[in-house]
């Protein structure tokens, strides 16, 4: 049963058959189908506020520190991550990698991170590229964190000539490859310990610190506050349609100015890009709880499904925004994703819906669902109903 079905499933069926149009900061398909894309929350677009924002920014040339609303965004990021300053840069990975830059001058340096981590899989490199650091990675545990006793065995000898020099540890939180884990401000410290006991900076991708602090119900600050140098992403669940902030000491934000530019980040009115982050400041961190509980709700609705050949969620797992279906083999994540873009004759008479979902296939095993500011509770109730219906389908 579930092979026949999945014969029907191929990529150009679904593009022919669903004609997607934009309309209201949303996907909807020019037929009856409802859109639910839940590949990323990268998909969130600028609010009203932000356009307005955008449009009436007060604006000079950044490069000359001349922008007055780049300056009051980076002085306000600074304050809410507990750091003495802050940096506009365009996107999380150049925040990423001109950090490493600064930490890893010179020659002969090393940084260690995990092995899901975004540094290590997804930034192409880049500190490789343009600074010569090499990346040795510890395993991550499913919650994310590295083994503290594995990541003491990575730091090298200052004294070995073979060898290059560990300069940098490198976190993520939320960790996004682990599905959205939140690492505790236990685990923070015992890092931080770990860094100074070696005299090694401490380094936080913080791309979704927002959202980590959401689910420990801490401000941001509580978080950074054990890490040298943090990265914020503002064009995740925040909203904003580009923009990111690195933040740490005033000398070492001196040097990240000098490394954005050399990685061609110097931008001139960024103001126009401060100042819907400004808006994403005041107000959409307290939104992200809504995303939490809705990714929950999703999720609660494959586990009543309970044992079934076709998926399961780990609950303890469901942190934030980001969640993991862990596939058991009976179809791989292209199939699932790919069945649930479509929609049957007899689901739409079964459910009484018609609704497609896109989510993300992220591993030979895993796919990956994302709510976020465009994911409305009506939404959510159409896709637990769909994957219900589709996991049911699948199990026959
Ligand atoms: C998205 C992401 C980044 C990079 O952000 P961009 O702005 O897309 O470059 C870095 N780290 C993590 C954990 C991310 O999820």
């Amino acid at each position: 049963m579930a092979q026949h079905i999945l014969r029907g499933l191929s990529a150009t069926n679904f593009l022919r058959n669903s004609k997607l149009c934009w309309k209201n900061s949303c996907w909807f398909s020019a037929s009856a189908t409802h859109v639910v894309d839940l590949r990323s929350d990268t998909l969130t677009t600028p609010t009203p506020k932000m356009r307005e924002a955008m449009k009436n920014a007060v604006v000079g040339d950044d490069v000359y520190r001349e922008d007055p609303t780049v300056n009051r965004l980076e002085e306000m990021a600074a304050s809410i991550l507990g750091k003495e300053a802050a940096l506009l840069v365009p996107t999380c990975s150049m925040a990423n990698t001109a950090s490493i830059l600064v930490h890893c001058d010179g020659r002969f340096n090393e940084i260690i991170c995990g092995d899901q981590s975004h540094i290590h899989v997804y930034e192409v490199a880049a500190i490789a590229q343009f600074g010569g650091v090499q990346s040795r990675f510890v395993k991550n545990q499913p919650d994310g964190t590295m083994d503290i006793n594995q990541i003491k065995e990575k730091i090298r000898p200052l004294d070995d000539e073979h060898q290059p020099w560990t300069r940098a540890i490198c976190l993520e939180n939320t960790h996004n490859r682990c599905g959205g884990k939140v690492l505790s401000l236990d685990y923070m410290q015992q890092v931080r310990n770990l860094s100074s006991q070696h005299n090694l900076i401490f380094h936080l991708d913080g791309a979704r610190l927002f959202n980590a602090a959401t689910a420990l119900k801490v401000p941001p600050a509580e978080i950074s506050q054990y890490c040298d140098s943090v990265s914020t992403a503002f064009s995740k669940g925040l909203c904003c349609p580009l923009g990111s902030v690195v933040a740490g000491s005033q000398d070492f934000i001196a040097m990240a100015r000098r490394a954005r530019k050399a990685l061609g980040g110097g931008m001139r009115q960024a103001g126009v890009i401060a100042a819907p982050m400004i808006v994403a400041l005041e107000e959409m961190m307290g939104r992200l709880e809504e995303d939490h509980r809705r990714a929950r709700t999703i999720a609660e609705a494959v586990n009543y499904m309970g044992d079934n050949p076709v998926c399961k969620v780990t609950m303890s797992g469901v942190q934030t925004n980001i969640f993991l279906l862990e596939l058991d083999g009976v179809v791989s994540p292209e199939q699932l994703s790919l069945r649930m873009k479509q929609v049957t004759a007899q689901e739409k008479k079964a459910l009484g819906q018609v609704c497609t979902a896109l989510m993300f296939p992220f591993s030979s095993r895993t796919v990956r669902i994302v709510t976020h500011n465009n994911i409305t509770d009506s939404d959510v109730d159409l896709v637990s109903k769909k994957l219900q219906y589709v996991i049911e389908e699948l199990s026959a």
